[in-house]
Parts: C-alpha cells; sequence; structure tokens
C-alpha cells in the first residue's frame, strides 16, 4: 500500500487508520501473508514481520462490547479486557477474524485469565513474561520464550525466521520508533504545533506499514517546517487552530497547562480522558503510557551479533506496572517530565488495574515530594457517566497549577498578591 496524492494529508490519512489497517491487511491475506494479533507491547513485533507476518494490535476500546463480555467475565475487570474479549465473543472486529494466530502474555491476572478463554476457539501462543526487573534468569527466561516464539512461528506458518530477516524487521521497527518518537518531540517547545490528542491519533493498529511511514515523515515535514516559519505562532494544524483549552480557559486568555499523562494505555476509541484534559485547559505534552512514548523510546540494535536476544533485551526493558520492582518507570518519568517541562502529572488508571492502581501511591509520591508537581489520579472504564466529574477534577488541578505559578512569578517580582 503506498499513500496518494488525495491521502498526502497525514491527519487524513490516520484519519482513516482502522480502514487503512482493514485493506492492508486484506491484501496482506490475499497474498498469503498471515495475520498475527499481539495485545500488549512486551510481543515482539519484529519476529512477526521476520516470518512474514502481519502484526495487529487487537486491544479493544469500545465500551459497547463489555456487556457482552460480562456473560463469561467479571463484571469488576479491567474495560480494555473486557471490551477485547467482548469483541471475540461477538466476532466484531475483522482484525480478530482475520488472525491466524493471537499472541497471549502473562502479564496482569486479568489478560492471562481472559486469554485461557479466548485460547478455546482461536490459535494461540503464550508468551510467558518474567516479572523481576534487572534480573538475568529473568531475562534468560525471557530470551528463551522469544526462542520458543520464534520456533512456534516458523512451524506454524513454514517460514525459516533467520537472522537476516531479525535484521531487517528491526530496522523497519526501528524506523517506525524513530518516525513516532520525532514526532512526539514536537511538544517539548513552548508552544507544540499539535495537541496531545492530534499526536495520539498518528498511530496504527498495523505495524512497518510503508505508507504509514511516509505519512510519519509528511508530518514531520509539515510541523517542523511550520515551527521554523512561526516559532511562536498559537499551535495549529493544517491551517487550522487546535483545540486546545476549553471556550472558557481561552476567553480568559489562559494558556494551557502542560501535562504529563502516565498509567494505561489509551487505545483506539478509549480516548475520552485524553479529550477531556485538552477540552478544559490542558495539553498533554507528554504520554509515557504505552500508547505513548514508553515502547518507542529504546530501539533494537541492529548489529547485535545475536538479533533475537537483542529483541529479548529491548523488549524485556519495557517499565510496566506488571513488572516488580519497576522503578524504571519512575526513572523514565522523571526524565520526561523534565524534558517535556511538564508542569503537572495525570495518572490513568482502568478500574480494576490493580497494578496500576497500587503503583500509583509511588507515582504520586514521586510526583509530588520529589519533582514538586501537582498530581491527579483518574480512575475510570470506557462509560462517560464520569466525564463531567472527570472535567471538574482536571480544571480544579489546572487552576492549582496556574495559582502557583502566578504566586511564583509574584514573589519574583516582589509583588504580592492576594
Ligand atoms: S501497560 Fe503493560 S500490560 Fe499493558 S500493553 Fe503496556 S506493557 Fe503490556
Ligand atoms: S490496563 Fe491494567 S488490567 Fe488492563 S490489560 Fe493493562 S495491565 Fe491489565
Amino acid at each position: 500500500m503506498s499513500c496518494s496524492r488525495e491521502t498526502s494529508d497525514p491527519q487524513a490519512w490516520f484519519g482513516r487508520m482502522v480502514q487503512n489497517c482493514l485493506d492492508y491487511a486484506q491484501a496482506g491475506k490475499a497474498a498469503g501473508r498471515p495475520v498475527v494479533g499481539i495485545l500488549c507491547e512486551y510481543a515482539p513485533r519484529e519476529l512477526i514481520l521476520a516470518a512474514g507476518g502481519i502484526p495487529v494490535c487487537l486491544c479493544g476500546g469500545d465500551a459497547d462490547l463489555i456487556p457482552a463480555a460480562e456473560a463469561h467475565l467479571p463484571a469488576n475487570l479491567c474495560p480494555l479486557i473486557k471490551s477485547t474479549y467482548g469483541y471475540h465473543l461477538r466476532k466484531q472486529n475483522p482484525l480478530l477474524e482475520m488472525a491466524d494466530l493471537v499472541v497471549a502474555e502473562t502479564t496482569c491476572d486479568g489478560k492471562k485469565k481472559m486469554f485461557e478463554l479466548l485460547a478455546e476457539t482461536r490459535p494461540t501462543h503464550l508468551l510467558e513474561l518474567p516479572q523481576k526487573e534487572n534480573d538475568d534468569d529473568a531475562l534468560e527466561h525471557w530470551t528463551r520464550e522469544l526462542r520458543l516464539f520464534k520456533a512456534a512461528l516458523e512451524s506454524r506458518f513454514q517460514v525459516a525466521i533467520t537472522d537476516d530477516r531479525i535484521r531487517s524487521a528491526i530496522a523497519v521497527m526501528n524506523r517506525e520508533r524513530a518516525l513516532r518518537r520525532a514526532l512526539a518531540e514536537l511538544m517539548k517547545v513552548e508552544q507544540p504545533p499539535l495537541t496531545g490528542r492530534q499526536l495520539l491519533g498518528f498511530k496504527s493498529l498495523i505495524s512497518g506499514i510503508p505508507a504509514d511511514h511516509e505519512q510519519y515523515e509528511a508530518a514531520l515535514q509539515l510541523f517542523v517546517g511550520r515551527l521554523a516559519r512561526e516559532p511562536h505562532a498559537a499551535s495549529c494544524l493544517g491551517g487550522q487552530r487546535a483545540e486546545v483549552g476549553s471556550g472558557e480557559s481561552e476567553a480568559r486568555g489562559l494558556r494551557p497547562v502542560r501535562v504529563l499523562l502516565t498509567g494505561v494505555p489509551l487505545v483506539h476509541g478509549a480516548e475520552r480522558v485524553m479529550d477531556i484534559i485538552e477540552t478544559h485547559g490542558g495539553l498533554v505534552v507528554c504520554q509515557e503510557n504505552c500508547t505513548g512514548l514508553k515502547p518507542i523510546l529504546e530501539d533494537v540494535d541492529i548489529k547485535a551479533p545475536d538479533p533475537l536476544r537483542a529483541l529479548a533485551e529491548k523488549y524485556y526493558r519495557l517499565p510496566c506496572s506488571v513488572k516488580t520492582r519497576n522503578g524504571a518507570r519512575q526513572t523514565l518519568l522523571r526524565r520526561l517530565a523534565g524534558e517535556y517541562r511538564a508542569e503537572c502529572v495525570i495518572e490513568l488508571i482502568w478500574q480494576a488495574c490493580h497494578t496500576y492502581a497500587i503503583e500509583s501511591f509511588q507515582i504520586r509520591r514521586l510526583a509530588e515530594e520529589e519533582l514538586d508537581l501537582p498530581y491527579l489520579r483518574i480512575e475510570t472504564d470506557y462509560s462517560p457517566s464520569d466525564s463531567a466529574r472527570i472535567a471538574v477534577r482536571v480544571e480544579a488541578l489546572f487552576e492549582m497549577v496556574r495559582s502557583r505559578d502566578a504566586k511564583q512569578a509574584a514573589a519574583s517580582s516582589g509583588r504580592c498578591l492576594p
């Protein structure tokens, strides 16, 4: 698939992302390529690409599929798991219906047990993720798991996955990560040329689509060019002003508050909290989570003598809350808060996500006591029923940031504020 002239607007291209992915998967299937579903950033897409496969993200972001899932799963379970399982039961995700294999993983308990049910009717390969951070034995075990996964792909799809094929796939994924990273880094400037929500839209359910890479490049050219021409211009995209901040904030002449968003991933269809933040006075300058920077910050060493081991090392270092301890996430947050000049931290937790919920105690402590940044924890699911309450809490957080700012500015100028 290549992008034509009529689709040379990157935002329009990614606005049709789901249809693009369906077209790409259907064409790939017709050409004999297997479709392999993944539900986690620990799943190494490079091995799927090296097997000639199409790696497809199957995480569900639709609230409407949750009631169906609750016929089998407990109601008190993460909405991401329930939505994904609802798609499975209802057979409503065409990409899942096309999948020749689903890659499951032992990450959180909810996903792990849901995969057992899904595996009753769909071909599944389970990756066992050991969970001790910085542990040599754990990394050895994970490397063995990837070797088993490679063997399973070779046997199922009758292909030899050579080191050269793995290196070619690493090159593709390194390029994709570099392009997405460069786009995300545009948010470091004082007045970014796009909103966090627009940045979140530059993504794909399928990795390694050449036309997506062309569009990432086009988007970069567009925004970098705009920044060079108008370094102090207000946020805008495609000639239109980006919708940052609520009407009320804008009417009061308030600048958007820079937000570091952390916690669970905002999978396709579940972007509601990001929308609330950015329509009530915030600008998400950095997403640390799995739909943001976390999985794309580190590349794989393409020159490593054993490319599979290099893959294992890169993926094992991903700092997810399913690890124990998960100190690398705090190191990453320290770094990102500084680089993106965050003014506050908002942590999103899907209901019944125990690992992120418990880890939030450490993240709040890091934000408030070490980084001296106001912190807000939002625990919710896919239902819009609490949107108004979340908006009130987000606005209160931004008011706190602004009044702190004003006090600091007054103190440094020797003025008194009431
Ligand atoms: S948050 Fe953890 S379990 Fe979820 S996709 Fe990321 S790495 Fe996987
Ligand atoms: S958000 Fe939490 S509970 Fe849900 S799938 Fe991810 S790690 Fe598991």
